[in-house]
């Protein structure tokens, strides 16, 4: 019928996926030992390591730093998540990281990149009282990703949510205004979290940056002054912008030094 909106699967068809240039999914992918990267995306991964060996640690770190945020945040009571970027499946997702400590917990994924639609599925078998959907939205239209139909069919945005932006941000070049875009719309008791690259922590890993944006794929880093801007009017859980090891490691983990690593983390819960 006319009007229909395309399904995924026939967007999918239609979409380019682009395997002459890399991308940021794919190049991550690879980093982190996936089979979903092409020559292009493999290319710029070795330079970006040859630059910064340090750079896998970095996002395997990043992982597992999502994983204790997601966790912490379903221990805290949220139901409801929208996780913005979320990045080619790799499990455990944070569906599964939340639906494991609260099986009715709904998740809505949204990313713009077509591979990470290709792979959707992955992404939409969750828990039977839970609930997963998959948006393919660019988070620079905040206002349409917010207006997706598939966000209101699944999550309640009348009662707290939280927000994630895990190794996303660094994408955008106003970042301030997306994430204020972003949160505006929730309700109080809502969180915000997020790990966000910096210039601050590992010294070899400022030319990263500008590696990724010769290769078409433009990187901002944020100091720590942005970071802290980014939650105003938040309140910052505890222990507020730390080097992202540092943000409620596991109990008896090793904590990675503070160079390890190129990236900030914070959570914080919407007054
Ligand atoms: N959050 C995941 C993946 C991080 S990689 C993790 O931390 O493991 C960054 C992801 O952001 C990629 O999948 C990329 O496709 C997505 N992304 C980059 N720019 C975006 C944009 N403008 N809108 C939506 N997603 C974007």
């Amino acid at each position: 019928p006319q009007g229909r909106r395309p399904d995924q699967q026939e967007r999918l068809d239609q979409t380019d996926l682009q395997t002459d240039r890399p991308h940021s999914a794919r190049v991550y992918d690879y980093i982190m030992g996936g089979k979903d990267n092409f020559v292009a995306d493999r290319e710029t991964a070795a330079t970006v390591l040859a630059d910064w060996p340090g750079l896998r640690t970095s996002m395997l770190a990043n992982r597992a730093c999502m994983h204790r945020m997601a966790r912490h945040l379903a221990d805290l009571g949220i139901r409801q998540f929208i996780d913005v970027g979320t990045g080619i499946p790799s499990s455990p997702n944070l569906h599964e990281v939340v639906q494991e400590a609260a099986p009715d917990a709904r998740v809505v994924y949204v990313d713009n990149d077509p591979i990470v639609l290709a792979h959707a599925r992955a992404l939409l078998v969750g828990s039977p009282e839970g609930r997963t959907a998959y948006i393919q939205a660019d988070m620079r239209s905040p206002g349409t990703l917010l207006e997706d139909p598939a966000l209101a069919a699944t999550l309640d945005l009348t009662r707290p949510v939280a927000l994630t932006l895990i190794a996303v941000l660094q994408f955008v070049e106003d970042a301030q205004s997306l994430v204020e875009a972003l949160v505006e719309p929730l309700p109080s008791g809502s969180y915000l979290a997020l790990t966000i690259p910096t210039g601050d922590l590992a010294p070899e890993s400022a030319h990263l940056a500008g590696e990724y944006t010769r290769r078409g794929i433009p990187m901002y880093l944020r100091d720590r002054a942005q970071v802290e801007r980014l939650i105003t009017g938040l309140e910052p859980l505890e222990p507020g912008v730390v080097p992202m090891p540092r943000w409620h490691p596991a109990p008896g983990e090793e904590i990675l030094p503070d160079t390890a690593t190129n990236m900030y983390a914070v959570a914080a819960r919407k007054p």
